[in-house]
């Protein structure tokens, strides 16, 4: 088999923040079986390799990527019908979004909140993606992925894959597993999730709810929580940072200082807090530019750039100051959603 390796190919593009430098070779995967391949031939050269899907969750250094790029770009969906359940295999490289609606149409349930998460197939249980009250864990059956250390392919149970908020084994196993297909375990049965704030207000005084109803409320609502990324005049990659989750003694301090804090329980005595709020309310940062870089004016959460005029470098340093601004102020660490790429 022969791929070809493309040289020195610009990233920016193939990234929703649309910036960064180049990889030191390109390649495009469209087969299952060029997976052990691309994993033997990087042995051979002896460099590292990074996976990329639509690239709406990176930010690619401005120096580019050593080694091999490899873009994920298997398509395919299978379905198998089990009593009132509908398994869906999907290639790693199908649109997200493209699935969503799909099995929207075809009155299956399970995906309709996740409408509208850029990216593809096979990068939703790497983050194990969540929107408007549903992650992607709840509805993955198994993961197909190529192991790298143990050069084969295996199936893995949702059981399995470690999924936590925004988190899965894959993100800690850096590298070792490549995701070449998803199969979602849909329903066929009506199974509305609607106990988001912004889904139970717009459904209030609606009854008959169909399943693309709702992936029709999650667009609208969407439509006016992020920035328009797809006519290419902004970057961004959603949200940047992960809403922080924080224990008894840390939201008793918080509270004191600030008792309007939104928390949501996440079990073990934890709580999440809503990063855009403390962003937007406590630091006043909602619409706040700085060169190129700002928060979007309708959530403070979601960074925005103009891409044309800024650097990953420019980026980095201003999430940097976003993250020194909430620890000095409040004293939490907030983490990175957003992957950096060859730093
Ligand atoms: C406007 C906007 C809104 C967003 N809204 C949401 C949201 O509501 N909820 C949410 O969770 N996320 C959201 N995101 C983030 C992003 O869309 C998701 O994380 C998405 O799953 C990333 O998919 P991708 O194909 O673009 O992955 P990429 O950005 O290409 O890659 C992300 C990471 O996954 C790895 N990866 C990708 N594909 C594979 C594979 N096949 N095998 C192994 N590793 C792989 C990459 O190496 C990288 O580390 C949003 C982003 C944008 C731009």
């Amino acid at each position: 088999m022969s791929i070809e390796l493309i040289p020195a190919v610009d990233l920016a593009s193939y990234t929703t923040l649309g910036v960064g430098g180049k990889a030191d070779y390109f390649v495009r995967i469209e087969r299952v079986k060029e997976v052990p391949w691309l994993c033997e031939k990087i042995i051979s050269m002896s460099c590292p390799l990074t996976i990329l899907g639509g690239g709406s969750n990176v930010l690619v250094s401005d120096s580019g990527v050593r080694g091999v790029v490899a873009l994920m770009a298997i398509v395919g969906i299978d379905t198998k019908e089990e009593g009132d359940d509908v398994l869906v295999r999907v290639g790693a490289g199908v649109v997200f979004d493209d699935l969503v609606e799909y099995c929207a149409r075809q009155g299956w349930w399970g995906l309709e909140n996740l409408s509208h998460i850029p990216g593809t197939v096979g990068a939703t249980p790497i983050q194990n993606v969540g929107a408007y009250g549903v992650e992607v864990s709840e509805v993955i059956d198994t993961v197909q992925v190529f192991d790298r250390q143990k050069e084969r392919f295996i199936d893995m149970l949702a059981s399995d894959c470690g999924f936590q908020y925004r988190d899965s084994l894959f993100k800690s196993a850096k590298g070792r597993f490549i995701v070449v297909s998803v199969t979602f375990r849909l329903s066929k049965k009506p199974m509305p999730k609607l106990h988001y704030a912004d889904l139970n207000q717009y459904f209030i005084s609606k009854k008959n709810i169909d399943v693309c109803d709702v992936r029709k409320a999650v667009v609208e609502i969407r439509s006016n929580k992020f920035p328009k990324w797809q006519d290419g005049l902004v970057g961004t990659a959603g949200s940047f940072f992960k809403n922080p989750i924080v224990d008894e003694t840390t939201l008793a301090r918080l509270k004191a200082k600030c008792p309007d804090l939104p928390v949501y329980e996440v079990g073990n005595g934890k709580v999440k807090l809503s990063l855009g709020w403390i962003l937007d309310k406590l630091l006043n940062r909602k619409g706040y530019k700085k060169g190129a870089v700002g928060h979007y004016e309708k959530q403070a959460l979601v960074l925005v750039v103009d891409h044309k005029k800024s650097s990953a470098e420019e980026i980095d340093l201003f999430a940097k100051e976003v993250e020194d601004l909430v620890n000095s102020e409040l004293g939490i660490k907030i983490e990175r959603e957003v992957t950096m790429v060859g730093v």
